[in-house]
């Protein structure tokens, strides 16, 4: 990613780009949590095969009503060795279209978000709590939550990351269990209902899109998310 790049990709989160040092600077940004590189779990055959099985699986769920109207399914991408995994809600018109998460302006921001905290787009895994989209893009229902959710479960165990990033309410009520209102949520981190993988809540790109004002607020959420994640590894 050339400089330019990078530099439009942290302005649109509104964060200041210092010019004279070498690495991208971050406002705020303690300097030991930049550009913190993962650890490299060894990449393993038999994980794309499972995670390929189970993709052939939810493209051919009709277990919901979402099954007739969706394009197709949207079942995840990134990097299935990934230590972070990004969960959101569902996919959108583009991502139906696509059959990839967050590809839209909302994912634009996403791949921002991610960059300010040292990662690129490709080294995550991006999942949804719905593989589906929900028409007009609806809030998903509970029996479609609870009819998608093994596959998000699945992708859970077969990936095992060391944290899962949140975003907006949905994907955080729905992966904690929880009907606590987003905003009190943040600022915390929780874990996965029967496991240690901690879980960081933060708001939803869209969210931001339509509120920038709270990106302020995302970037202590990511902050944390980071600080979390050393702690972990
Ligand atoms: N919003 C989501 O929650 N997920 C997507 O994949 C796109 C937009």
């Amino acid at each position: 990613m050339n400089g330019t790049y990078q530099q439009q990709y942290l302005k649109e989160i509104g964060i200041t780009v210092w010019s004279e040092r070498e690495s991208v600077s971050i406002e705020d940004t303690p300097s030991d949590i930049k550009h913190v590189t993962e650890k490299n779990k060894p990449l393993c055959k038999e994980l794309g095969q499972e995670l390929s099985h189970l993709a052939n699986q939810v493209e051919a769920c009709d277990q919901c009503e979402l099954h007739k109207s969706r394009t197709q399914t949207v079942f995840g991408v990134g990097n299935k060795n990934s230590d972070w995994l990004i969960v959101g809600e569902a996919p959108g018109a583009d991502e139906d279209l696509k059959g990839e998460p967050f590809v839209g302006r909302a994912g634009k921001l996403l791949n921002a978000m991610l960059f300010s905290m040292g990662l690129q787009r490709q080294e995550v895994f991006i999942a949804n709590i719905l593989k589906c989209r929900p028409p007009k893009n609806r809030d998903p229902k509970l029996e479609e939550v609870e009819t998608c959710e093994k596959y998000l479960k699945q992708q859970i165990e077969l990936i095992q990351p060391k944290i899962i990033l949140a975003l907006g309410r949905i994907a955080a009520q729905n992966l904690l269990k929880t009907d606590t209102p987003i905003g009190k949520m943040r600022g915390n981190s929780y874990l996965y209902p029967n496991s240690n993988l901690p879980v960081v809540v933060t708001y939803h790109p869209a969210y931001l899109l339509r509120s920038p004002t709270e990106k302020r607020k995302v970037w202590e959420d990511l902050k944390l998310a980071k600080n979390i994640f050393r702690e972990s590894a």
